[in-house]
């Protein structure tokens, strides 16, 4: 049995920690015992959803005849998301899914969209990836293939832009910045960026060590979607609440001084347990949690960049 065990060891609060409790047949389980909440909030013309294991960002069809959703939740609590989804808009089928990268937590809603007919837009190693069975950090075990219908119908390169209800919407790759197939999506006329998962808040956000992510690529994220925002845009990540383009800014500037702080650790010849004891980002418990795990992953991270094996 799969079990997911990164965000549960260490984080407590957000409406991730439920969708993170399990995986595959375990989630089927802990669904049976458990009654998720789904709750939305109101963007103005958008609707973002929370409780179903991430953050969806969803917005009505025009001449499309159903809704775009940005990630799908786990899979356990894909029915409930989907019908909250359907329900707010009035509309009966979701036309289009876009994954922000592969993890189960984006990714559970692909097979039932999928065979309904929807349209899956994801990353090219989005795609690569959900067609094997893959590991992770944040899990033990390991996640898929998923069934054909599941797979990604259009692949996204490195950037661009693509359509939906008579808006564009922008897209960007953040190389090994969370997995290594992240991707954000940005909506000009709402001035909302969907930030995917290198973004969390309330939470440290995970480094899948094992699937490319390191310090330098979170960073690098950062700086990329620091020129995609400004003050006022509507900045949804990954997990936790909304957040705006000056905070994201803020969060920037915090990752940068961490990375100067850990090359600077690791200079001095530290390990991961040592920079987890120099209490590098205890200034930032109240708002993020407990940080050792996303030191520790860092510190290690940076080793392998700097000291490849
Ligand atoms: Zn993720």
């Amino acid at each position: 049995m799969n079990k997911l065990i990164t965000r549960r060891k260490f984080l407590t609060t957000s409406s991730c920690a439920l969708g993170a409790a399990a995986l595959e047949e375990s989630l089927f389980q802990d669904a049976a015992a458990q009654t998720i909440e789904i709750t939305r909030i109101d963007l103005n013309h958008a609707w973002v959803f929370q409780g179903a294991g991430c953050n969806v960002f969803a917005i009505p069809g025009i001449n499309e005849n159903g809704v775009l959703m940005i990630d799908g939740g786990l899979t356990a609590h894909s029915d409930a998301l989907i019908g909250a989804v359907l329900n707010t808009f009035g509309q009966d089928r979701v036309h289009t899914l876009v994954n922000t990268h592969w993890h189960p937590e984006q990714t559970g809603s692909n097979e039932r969209l999928g065979a309904e007919g929807a349209n899956i837009i994801a990353h090219e190693k989005t795609r690569m990836f959900l067609e094997n069975s893959v590991m992770s950090s944040l899990f033990d075990g390991r996640y898929g293939p998923l069934a054909d219908a599941g797979l990604p119908t259009m692949t996204l390169g490195s950037s661009g832009s693509f359509k939906f209800a008579g808006q564009e919407i922008l897209y960007g790759y953040l190389p090994a910045a969370h997995s290594e197939s992240d991707i954000f999506l940005y909506f000009p006329i709402l001035d909302t960026l969907i930030t995917g998962g290198p973004v969390t808040t309330g939470e440290w956000p995970v480094l899948d060590i094992r699937h490319g992510a390191w310090i330098g690529g979170l960073l690098r994220a950062y700086e990329t979607l620091g020129q995609v925002v400004s003050a006022d845009t509507t900045v949804i990540p990954a997990h936790g609440p909304i957040i705006s383009g000056t905070d994201l800014l803020r969060m920037r500037a915090m990752y940068t001084n961490f990375h100067l702080d850990l090359a600077e650790q690791l200079n001095l010849g530290m390990g991961p347990k040592d920079t987890v004891k120099m209490a590098l980002l205890d200034q930032y418990v109240d708002d993020f949690g407990d940080p050792s795990l996303f030191i520790d992953h860092a510190h290690r991270s940076l080793q392998r960049a700097y000291v490849p094996d």
